[in-house]
């Protein structure tokens, strides 16, 4: 049984059953959508927002059914070809950025469905701008394109390790705010792709530290889960507090009306999988794809092979 504690209610809501007595979820996206206007704060967004034992209910009933109908919205999508969304996933390592590729993207109708990883830039991609290898991570119409790591990456990383080169620096006036300058950029295409059909949705896994001590660890002792690991996860590690600091402002500044971040209390795998499966859902509601009609020639047509099949 649970204990009540503050997330009782929401424990109750996502436990709601309709008439029909399948679970409702009733999570309110929008407690996890940074919002355009208010400042961005970490300490208003929790790690985890219910208890184990909810979880599997999660994983079990609740995500499999809201999975059902992600999955005929996106065949829609993909028949339509006429939007596309692209899903930005970003994370210190082990947040599950990875896990909910497989447990919910990878139920999806595989044709309209693309992961591109971004891992370090190759020599060819460093003689580049840094949205240049973004372009083949793009969706096509009708896809829904996965970004394991992104192009913030060069907002991140590249600002924690200063890994920028003095080329890229020589290029900045003395004045000019280097980060700020790629967040406006960074703004302006995600305007420019949402402007051309494409949704920009992009989720931060908000895992707390501890719970990537425990993560690393399994993934160190289990043999199972050592290919997961890597010792660069701990190194970077060290690094907790400069990359939250950055993260913060990051999606402070990059979280716009036509491209918002979603933070998730990643503490609880399965309910930040349910969080991301329900703002998939409104987005492509919102979207409304529709499976392409015959034209009434067409429909004549068709009749007239139904016709000829069945009297074969
Ligand atoms: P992940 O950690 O994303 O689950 P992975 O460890 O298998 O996957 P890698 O190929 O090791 O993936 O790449 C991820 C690493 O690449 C991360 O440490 C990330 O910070 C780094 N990286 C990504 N983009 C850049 C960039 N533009 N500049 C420098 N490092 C980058
Ligand atoms: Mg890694």
């Amino acid at each position: 049984m649970f204990k009540k504690s503050p997330e009782w209610n929401l424990i109750i809501k996502y436990l709601a059953r309709d008439k029909r007595g399948r679970y409702i979820l009733d999570i309110n996206i929008n407690d996890y959508k940074v919002p355009v206007q208010k400042e961005f704060k970490f300490k208003d967004y929790p790690h985890q927002v219910s208890t184990q034992e909810n979880e599997t209910e999660l994983r079990d009933e609740v995500i499999p059914e809201l999975v059902d109908l992600l999955q005929d919205l996106h065949l829609k999508l993909f028949a339509e070809e006429k939007d596309g969304i692209m899903v930005v996933l970003q994370a210190m390592d082990a947040a599950g950025k990875d896990e909910a590729i497989s447990y919910i993207f990878s139920n999806l109708n595989a044709q309209g469905l693309k992961t591109t990883s971004f891992g370090q830039p190759s020599e060819e991609e460093e003689k580049h701008d840094y949205l240049w290898r973004l372009h083949r991570g793009k969706p096509e119409r009708g896809e829904i394109s996965l970004l394991n790591r992104s192009y913030y990456e060069d907002v991140i990383v590249t600002r924690v390790h200063d890994l920028l080169g003095e080329e890229h620096k020589d290029q900045i006036k003395d004045d000019t705010d280097l980060w700020k300058l790629r967040y406006r950029q960074i703004n302006d295409h995600e305007r420019y792709l949402e402007e051309n059909g494409f949704h920009t949705i992009k989720f931060f896994f908000n895992m707390s530290k501890d719970a990537q001590r425990d993560r690393l660890l399994e993934r160190m002792k289990d043999p199972k889960k050592n290919w997961e690991f890597s010792f660069n996860d701990v190194k970077e590690r060290q690094h907790w507090d400069d990359y939250q600091e950055i993260f913060q402002d990051m999606i402070n500044e990059t979280s716009t009306s036509w491209a918002p971040w979603y933070v998730l209390p990643a503490d609880n795998p399965w309910y930040a999988r349910a969080v991301i499966t329900k703002v998939m859902i409104e987005a492509l509601e919102k979207i409304n794809p529709q499976f392409p009609e015959f034209t009434a020639e067409e429909k004549a047509e068709l009749d007239k092979y139904i016709e000829q099949l069945e009297n074969e």
